[in-house]
């Protein structure tokens, strides 16, 4: 037999024996115990397990309302109903009790032997689908507020507890509040290259290194994908804010072992302060953000805490972002063509495509938007226009005529990490009757230096199509000879600033330049001379046995038509011999 344990609080003695004879006319086994005032109660509570609790409103230390609470907040009564009885009754009394937590309210006068049994049993029930209730609803928030991968809190916990945070720093002055956001760096290429499966393992293992660095009482939160952020207050210097930040980068030091494979990651954090940045959680994170995305693009610092001339950039960037989604779709592009000449033979030999977007309000300067739509993943779509729409304009280019010269078209490096990009190639040149050897990719060493297989095996199949590669602007910063001998390329072509130097032939880039095509010449790849502006600097080149040359001292960059233009009048094009004054720009479309 089972029997309900039953706590009768009361500190009348008389109705408190006459709800204990009143139930024992029940045939319920009851395991009553006494206690006459709300201290005495909480001791035995203390002590033992109660089924139900029947306490009367009315007690001196305490007021009825003020005991429920009292008891629902201690968490080993989870499972005890509360039935309230008083000698006073009215609705919104009844209503207090319930909204306090208990399960029902009787009147004394009115108490019969059945009608407590009842109620007793019934307040069971209903705090046990309560607490069956609550109990899912906790299972609900606590999945709404857990990222189900690293079990770290989601943005939704991180916001709330963020403003807790915020609200006890400003009854606490001296006390500052940093954000913190963290991204990893090229995430995507891991998930690319090793599969969603150890993308996902990392996440999990990255949040427990995180989690071994941070107090107990610091926020950490997975915000999704590879986005993390944390807050961390009690702080009285940015001092402590930067040495938190360094204790979490740190953790990446070590490579992580993933499935047997070492698995190399960075990540970036950018930081916002209240209240120096903002008060607000909603600023914060948005600060936090854009510093986060300054740090990302930082060379060497992957700290960086937000400073308000970065709002107006980050702004800007995203203006031009907006501005080049809708160029994209509506194809808003032109293309300039800008020759490479051979100097002994003054012919053209290639003609490079560069993209022009002339209706921009934000920017026109390809070096400025080219990086914002590779950032916003735009750049595909747009490198896919310029090839197409290079290869056709080529075609018509070579209509009347027999020149012998070739069409460079510059790629991005988001272009060759997409395992396609070969395909898409030799599709591009099927479609527009083009061989592929008059065909030159341009690529810049920034693409190489993540020493990528798909980069790799990508060069490798348009080389083996007979695609020409070009490396791009060497010699500004990254360049490194192991490119040369790694990659197929067949021809380098080497950055202005470097050709812009060695007018004076006892410099020291006059030497470096000498050496490296030299060195280049053995190893078979043609040295392009970019940026030639004056005839010294053209006679350095050819003096270098540098024969090809682009720049403005021959051409500014040019529509199709004064391409077909200068093509048709042949005499035109035979006439570019070197000038030696620097002052023959006629062929200039300014
Ligand atoms: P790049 O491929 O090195 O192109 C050469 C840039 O130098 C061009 O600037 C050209 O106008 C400029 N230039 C050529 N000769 C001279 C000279 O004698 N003096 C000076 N001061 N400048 C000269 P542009 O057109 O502004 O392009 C800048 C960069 O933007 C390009 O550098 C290339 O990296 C990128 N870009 C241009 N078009 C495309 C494209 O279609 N796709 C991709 N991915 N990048 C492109
Ligand atoms: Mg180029
Ligand atoms: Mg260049």
């Amino acid at each position: 037999m089972t029997y309900t344990k039953l706590l009768v609080v009361d500190d009348d003695v008389i109705d408190r024996k006459t709800i204990i004879r009143t139930l024992s006319k029940e045939q319920n086994n009851y395991d009553i115990v006494e206690a006459d005032s709300a201290d005495d109660a909480y001791i035995y509570l203390d002590q033992m397990h109660f089924d139900v609790i029947l306490m009367d409103y009315n007690m001196p230390q305490i007021n009825g309302v003020e005991a429920i609470v009292k008891l629902r907040s201690q968490p080993q009564l989870k499972h005890t109903a509360i039935v309230m009885i008083s000698n006073l009754y009215n609705e919104s009394l009844v209503l207090d009790c319930i909204n306090a937590g208990a399960q029902d309210f009787l009147l004394k006068q009115e108490v019969t032997s059945t009608q407590l049994t009842r109620s007793i049993l019934q307040a069971r029930k209903r705090h046990e689908l309560e607490q069956q209730l609550y109990d899912s609803y906790r299972q609900v928030k606590q999945l709404a507020e857990k990222d189900p991968l690293t079990g770290l809190h989601n943005r939704f916990h991180f916001d709330e507890m963020l403003n807790r945070l915020l609200l006890a720093r400003q009854r606490r002055k001296r006390e500052i509040v940093a954000v913190m956001m963290l991204d990893l760096d090229k995430f995507k290429h891991i998930n690319d290259n090793f599969g969603h499966e150890v993308g996902d393992q990392l996440l999990i293992a990255v949040a427990d290194r995180i989690k071994e660095v941070l107090r107990e009482n610091e926020l950490l939160a997975r915000l999704g994908g590879d986005e993390f952020a944390f807050a961390c207050g009690e702080l009285t210097s940015i001092r402590q804010i930067k040495a938190i930040a360094q204790r979490v980068l740190d953790t990446f030091y070590v490579p992580f072992d993933i499935d047997g494979h070492a698995v190399h990651c960075s990540g970036s954090i950018g930081i916002a302060i209240a209240p120096i940045n903002s008060e607000n959680r909603k600023e914060l994170m948005k600060l936090a953000d854009i510093a986060m995305y300054r740090a990302k693009n930082g060379i060497s610092d992957k700290i960086c805490i937000f400073q308000d001339n970065m709002q107006e950039a980050f702004l800007l960037k995203y203006q031009i972002e907006s501005e080049l989604k809708m160029a994209t779709q509506s194809q808003h592009f032109e293309l300039s063509y800008h020759p490479v000449i051979e100097s002994q033979s003054d012919t053209i030999t290639i003609i490079e495509a560069l993209i022009r977007w002339p209706m921009a309000n934000t920017t026109q300067l390809p070096e400025e938007f080219i990086p914002i739509a590779e950032e916003a993943g735009l750049i595909q779509t747009i490198g896919q226009w310029v090839l197409e729409h290079a290869l056709y304009q080529f075609k018509e280019m070579l209509s009347n005529d027999h020149y012998q010269f070739r069409l460079s078209v510059n790629v991005s490096q988001c272009q060759l990490c997409d395992n396609d990009f070969a395909n898409t190639v030799q599709r591009a040149l099927e479609t527009a009757a083009v061989a592929p050897d008059v065909l030159v990719l341009e690529i810049t060493e920034a693409a190489l230096l993540q020493n990528d297989q798909s980069i790799n095996d990508t060069l490798l199949a348009l080389s083996e199509m007979g695609v020409g590669l070009a490396l791009d602007d060497f010699g500004t910063g990254l360049s490194s000879i192991s490119h040369l001998l790694q990659y197929p390329f067949d021809i380098v072509k080497i950055d202005s600033s470097i050709v812009q130097n060695i007018a004076q032939r006892d410099s020291k880039h006059h030497d470096m330049l000498q050496g490296l095509s030299y060195m280049l010449e053995k190893l078979n790849i043609t040295v392009v001379g970019e940026g030639v502006e004056t005839t010294m600097q053209a006679q350095a080149c050819n003096d270098m046995g540098i024969t090809q040359q682009q720049g403005f001292l021959f051409y500014q960059p040019m529509s199709v038509d004064k391409v077909k233009n200068i093509l048709k009048d042949e005499s035109k094009a035979s006439r570019l011999t070197l000038v030696h004054d620097g002052s023959n720009n006629n062929n200039k479309d300014t």
